[in-house]
């Protein structure tokens, strides 16, 4: 579903990413974490093509790019609308409702008809579990109100995989639940989805694979209980320690 090589990436003489490759399996659930600054997000963002890696191929489904030569915008823009995102700061339009906002992408975007995007926008709404809140605009809405709107926003594009950017963090904790609730039923509904979260208790859970970045190289990859129980490197171990 998705195959990385060779991803690279800098910010002027800050190499971020230093040659990453991954392969995601249709419907597996891949958990990334790592310390503050090791490229997590950075990773997430070129895996989607919304920062241009310097050198590297990524192919999701049946579209790749390769970085290392010219990049056609039209298949930039096919590749880019394979993918929902989720970030940190659920980044809703404030003057549009709910509705509006989970429909903005189907129809400004992809340009389909608003009558049949607002039915699945509704639907998309109530599975999340908002199916009270179309008319609310985003600031009266809670923080995990808000963000579950941003997956559906994210699944209205109906996307072959789901990359989230530390979805809780800006979540006071009480609302943490509610929205690893809906990632959860997600990938037990079998979506294809790369996480970026300091939840371990998510990775332990739902995490085919959790793999640990730091410095911009993936240290080590494995089952959660690989990971968590018996880290075989060093720096897994540290920062495992300096977090439970
Ligand atoms: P965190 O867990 O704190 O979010 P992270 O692992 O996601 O960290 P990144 O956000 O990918 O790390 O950042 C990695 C490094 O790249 C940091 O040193 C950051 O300052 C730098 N960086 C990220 N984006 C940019 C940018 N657009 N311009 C310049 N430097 C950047």
């Amino acid at each position: 579903m998705i195959t990385i090589n060779g991803l690279h990436k800098k910010f002027d003489k800050l190499e971020v990413l230093k040659g990453i490759d991954l392969n995601v399996e249709q419907g597996q659930v891949v958990v990334l974490i790592g310390p503050s600054g090791s490229g997590k997000t950075t990773f997430l963002r070129c895996l989607n093509a919304l920062e241009i890696p310097d050198q590297g191929k990524v192919s999701l489904s049946d579209v790749s790019l390769d970085f290392n030569g010219k990049i056609n915008k039209q298949k930039l823009l096919q590749y880019r609308r394979q993918s929902g995102m989720v970030f940190q700061n659920y980044n809703l339009f404030p003057h549009k409702t709910a509705l509006e906002n989970v429909m903005e992408g189907p129809v400004i975007v992809k340009k389909e008809p608003k009558a049949k995007v607002a039915e699945r926008a509704k639907i998309l709404l109530e599975k999340v579990g908002l199916g009270d809140k179309f008319d609310y605009y985003p600031h009266q809405l809670s923080g995990g109100q808000q963000q579950r709107v941003g997956i559906a926003r994210a699944l209205a594009i109906e996307p072959k995989v789901m990359l989230f950017d530390e979805p809780t963090s800006a979540l006071d904790p009480e609302l943490v639940g509610e929205v690893l609730k809906v990632m959860k039923d997600l990938a037990n509904e079998g979506m294809t989805m790369v996480v970026v979260t300091h939840e371990m208790r998510f990775a332990k859970e739902a995490a085919d694979e959790v793999i640990f970045m730091d410095g911009g190289v993936i240290v080590e990859r494995g089952k959660p209980f690989q990971i968590f129980d018996n880290p075989q490197e060093e720096r897994t171990k540290r920062f495992l320690n300096m977090i439970q």
